[in-house]
């Protein structure tokens, strides 16, 4: 599922090639996502031309020139694939692989001028499309009551501890929460825990002042270090071959039940529990 690295790696593929571009012409072949496309309205968008792209928690803004935005979340499992004009086909981030699709789930198809083509495509249609008026994205219903960008300055040390105060709920389900910080999901959420050194059930208000800053600071390296490598991991629409590899082999506790702890010299093993519905993994050893 892709969360807000993956996501930050589409807005820069989206950048680098569709920003300027005009929309040529738009296929909708299943409207059924998780809402409904409006399809009289997104067809209107044809002839208008892509001023930005940008991102806010998990959702990609395209900004055209006609006070229109169009609104793009990838749910569990959207992709936006890019095509230039011979043909080849290019992923614009990590969260998948080009050979995994099936062109039976390409759902839309904008064709742009320099015949570039965007295919949205999504298995399981858990994401979804929307038009809205630029003016009022930020106050959009997705968009009001999230929380801060985790990479931005206002998610800081006060704010954190601000949000905390007399709160009795895990940490986990704290940094899960969106109201609380946007963006983040069960993977990196995760994983900022385990290189804190913390129990995910640690209730907010046990936690210290010093361990705030440890995990602000991980949050931040967590996230940037996955938009770095798992950016140059994908092939570059200019043909600069990126480096390959797993981003999972990234993970130290993702995924690694009853493996060993990554950390050097613990003795500890993952462990997998359930908190609000969602896999857990922390080390029994090293995470207090
Ligand atoms: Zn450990």
């Amino acid at each position: 599922m892709p969360e807000l690295p993956e996501v930050e790696v589409v807005k820069k593929s989206l950048s680098k090639t569709i920003s300027d571009l005009t929309i040529k012409n738009i296929e909708i072949r299943n409207k059924y996502l998780r809402y409904k496309i409006n399809e009289k309205l997104l067809k209107k968008m044809v002839k208008s031309k892509v001023l930005s792209i940008s991102r806010r928690s998990k959702y990609i803004f395209i900004k055209l020139n006609n006070n229109n935005t169009i609104m793009i979340h990838l749910g569990m499992t959207g992709k936006i694939i890019i095509v230039d004009a011979n043909k080849n086909k290019y992923k614009t981030s990590f969260h998948y692989k080009l050979n995994d699709n099936n062109s039976r789930h390409d759902h839309l198809i904008l064709k742009f001028d320099k015949k570039i083509t965007l295919i949205y495509n999504d298995v399981r249609k858990f994401g979804f499309i929307k038009i809205l008026k630029t003016a009022k994205v930020q106050s959009s219903s997705h968009i009001i009551h999230l929380g801060p960008e985790p990479l931005s300055k206002n998610f800081c040390f006060k704010y954190f501890r601000e949000k905390i105060k007399r709160r009795k709920i895990y940490l986990k389900d704290l940094l899960m929460n969106q109201k609380f910080i946007a963006g983040l999901g069960n993977i990196y959420v995760n994983e900022v825990i385990f290189l804190s050194k913390i129990n995910p059930k640690t209730k907010v208000n046990n936690i210290c002042h010093k361990k705030i800053h440890v995990l602000i600071n991980n949050i931040k390296k967590v996230l940037k270090k996955a938009i770095i490598e798992g950016g140059s991991s994908i092939q570059n629409f200019n043909n600069t071959k990126g480096k390959k590899g797993n981003f999972q082999q990234f993970f130290n506790v993702y995924g690694r039940e009853g493996k060993s702890c990554t950390r050097p010299n613990c003795i500890g093993v993952i462990k997998r529990i359930r908190m609000s519905n969602r896999s857990t993994f922390f080390c029994n050893i090293c995470q207090k």
